[in-house]
């Protein structure tokens, strides 16, 4: 049987408002919310942005949204978990103080933000799944906590994962740091001394100062490498090797066992919005913005693997390419497919216009 997956289409000249007032009459007459109960702690999981340029889901959507669990006599709050590398959403002060100065704050949303995870990012619940990797994954101890879960993704292209959205959102960003970490601890990449130009771009940018300049070459010392990626990303002389093929295949299955982790943790009472709007080639964590697609729309499922497929293939439709030609050149489906394999989600689904 095939997901029901909703679409509200949008285009490039329609305002935040307009698409906030179309969501909202579409939650509201389709009874979307009607799931959370009186009393209901209602986490509201979004992702709070680097830049103002970056593509991350506006405050106004959040703030329509906790208004319409309120109307549900829920208790809705905004949520996200710390970053394994240092910077400003590396612990729950910095990460707060960020999200206020991104305009997330309670006087634009409505919501208090607890952080999942705790002061530390240490916080951790230990979920049991019947996965192939793991029989268990350590998430954000609050996620198994709540009633109820709304999960809010961007959709955008990421340099290990192919893409993120609803799976990526729940996977790395509901986890523990233990759990961040055990998804990331193949993903270690080695400099080629003959390719590297010594520019000290990489150093400049890795988040666990894993990485110094020796006389030849940068050199990444593995023991503090964190596995983010993020010195292959910013490298323009390809000096940077990793080792996709165990990477990124082992990556997105982690992803999607502990994304199974946090559905399961609230079971019946998640839903899952992903914005196909200002779709950029990296995630929101990066401090750069490159579009990559133009506006779609936003869709709307109880089924975060319908959702994430039918997110890919609209973007697919609309560019007229494979994902892989617009963002980052690796294997990007294997979230969605091993997803399936798993029984965690149905990748086949209905698409509904609203
Ligand atoms: S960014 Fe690339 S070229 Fe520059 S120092 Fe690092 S590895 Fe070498
Ligand atoms: S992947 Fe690269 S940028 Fe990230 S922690 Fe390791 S060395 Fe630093």
């Amino acid at each position: 049987m095939k997901e029901k997956v909703f679409f509200i289409k949008t285009d490039e000249k329609e305002s935040d408002d307009l698409r906030c007032k179309k969501l909202k009459e579409f939650l509201v007459s389709q009874k979307i919310l009607n799931f959370i109960d009186e009393n209901d702690m209602v986490a509201v999981k979004s992702h709070f942005g680097e830049k103002s340029i970056s593509g991350y889901v506006r405050p106004l959507f959040l703030k329509m949204i906790g208004e319409l669990v309120k109307e549900q006599k829920g208790m809705p709050f905004l949520t996200e978990t710390s970053t394994l590398y240092k910077g400003n959403r590396s612990n729950a002060v910095v990460h707060i103080e960020h999200a206020n100065k991104q305009g997330f704050g309670f006087n634009e949303t409505g919501m208090p933000i607890i952080l999942a995870d705790g002061l530390y990012g240490d916080e951790e619940y230990e979920i049991k799944i019947p996965g192939k990797l793991y029989s268990a994954v350590n998430i954000a101890s609050l996620i198994g906590k709540v009633q109820a879960m709304i999960m809010i993704s961007h959709f955008t292209g990421h340099m290990i994962a192919g893409f993120g959205a609803a799976l990526k959102n729940m996977g790395m960003g509901c986890s523990s740091r233990k759990g961040k970490l055990i998804q990331h601890s193949t993903a270690k990449p080695k400099i080629k001394p003959g390719d590297c130009t010594k520019c000290e771009m990489c150093i400049k940018w890795c988040p666990a100062d894993a990485i110094t300049m020796n006389e030849d070459s940068a050199f990444i010392d593995k023991d503090k490498c964190i596995g983010c990626g993020e010195c292959l990303a910013v490298c323009r002389f390809y000096a940077v090797a990793f080792n996709w093929k165990a990477t990124y295949e082992d990556l997105q299955k982690k992803i999607v066992e502990h994304a199974w982790g946090v559905h399961k943790a609230n079971e019946g009472k998640n839903i899952y919005i992903n914005f196909l709007t200002r779709i950029s080639k990296d995630c929101d964590c990066m401090d750069k913005y490159e579009k990559i697609c133009p506006d779609i729309g936003i869709v709307v499922s109880n089924d975060a693997v319908a959702a994430d497929s039918a997110s890919l293939d609209l973007v697919e439709k609309t560019s007229g390419k494979k994902f892989s030609e617009m963002g980052h050149n690796i294997p990007y489906r294997f979230q969605i497919d091993y997803a399936a394999e798993l029984g965690f989600g149905n990748p086949e689904y209905d698409l509904i216009p609203v």
